[in-house]
């Protein structure tokens, strides 16, 4: 699942030649993120209406080539180890205090998971994490939810907590009328995502990632903030862990032109009314509309 919308406008998700892993400043981790994109060919089970891949081109490469991967990923990590990636023109304004690796995220530009060795990649990277000495660095999987409930998905999700990774689950709704209309999910229903993050998140604690928006002018209504709140809370009360609840929105160019990012004030009543509601952490992440100008 593409949640590119956490880090800072304005960075293209590439880096120098590489095909597969970008670096970006997150404003969410508070550092430089590690991204793997299993998606080259850019298709996705959703259709989010904020997505900011841009799917009016067509893909340079379809195929994902392990090794390739595996290579571009060693490149990055040892120079973040060593400096010499923060001297990269695109890093150069980034505080001395954000110099540090926060974590490799699967992301990209569908859903993670639905790579078909998405088990097979995540294990070669957490091993490749322990040989470059970076146990500690947190993998983050990034993901829509949709298919949590696959076997081999599960045996990824264990090889996952074994590395000491966390699941960032995307829930933008509370019912399944804006979840339609939001994810646009062409036949995942809201009820399945929802039991999927409850599964998942019986087994380990999760985080929960929420993107609210403006569309045609309008935030998600008050009733639509109620029915989310409801949703945390079946989760919990089914016996689910969420560690944290970040609530963000819009903050690059979107796939539909009548989205826009709820104001600074709007994110906060939306964090605000989620500890109030569920009594679980919340943290927010303001938008951008840079692209407007
Ligand atoms: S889950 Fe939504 S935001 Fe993520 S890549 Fe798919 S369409 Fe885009």
């Amino acid at each position: 699942m593409a949640d590119k919308g956490l880090s800072v406008s304005r960075h293209p998700r590439t880096l120098g030649e590489n095909r597969y892993v970008y670096a970006v400043l997150s404003r969410r981790a508070k550092g430089i993120s590690v991204g793997i994109n299993l998606n080259p060919d850019k298709i996705c089970n959703f259709d989010c209406i904020y997505c900011q891949v841009d799917r009016t081109t067509p893909p340079e490469f379809q195929d994902v080539d392990e090794s390739e991967l595996l290579g571009e990923l060693e490149s990055v990590l040892t120079r973040a180890k060593e400096g010499s990636l923060y001297r990269e023109p695109r890093f150069a304004a980034v505080p001395e205090a954000l110099r540090r690796l926060s974590d490799i995220s699967f992301a990209g530009d569908g859903e993670p998971t639905s790579y078909p060795r998405f088990r097979e990649i995540l294990a070669s990277v957490a091993a490749l994490k322990q040989r470059l000495e970076l146990g500690g660095l947190k993998i983050a999987l990034l993901t829509n939810g949709t298919l949590l409930d696959r076997p081999a998905v599960q045996e990824a999700l264990d090889i996952l907590d074994r590395s000491g990774g966390e699941i960032w689950a995307k829930l933008d709704a509370g019912t399944e009328e804006y979840y339609e209309k939001v994810c646009v999910p062409g036949g995942t229903r809201f009820a399945k995502i929802l039991t999927n993050i409850l599964e998942a998140s019986r087994l380990r604690s999760v985080v929960i990632q929420s993107l609210f928006l403006a569309y045609e002018g309008a935030g998600p209504s008050a009733e639509e903030i109620d029915a989310y709140c409801r949703r945390l809370n079946e989760i919990v009360q089914g016996g689910g862990r969420i560690k944290l609840v970040q609530v963000y929105t819009v903050a690059r160019r979107p796939a539909v032109s009548s989205v826009t990012p709820l104001s600074n004030s709007q994110v906060d009543a939306i964090a605000a009314e989620v500890r109030r509601a569920t009594g679980l952490s919340a943290e927010c992440y303001y938008g951008s509309s840079a692209w407007q100008e």
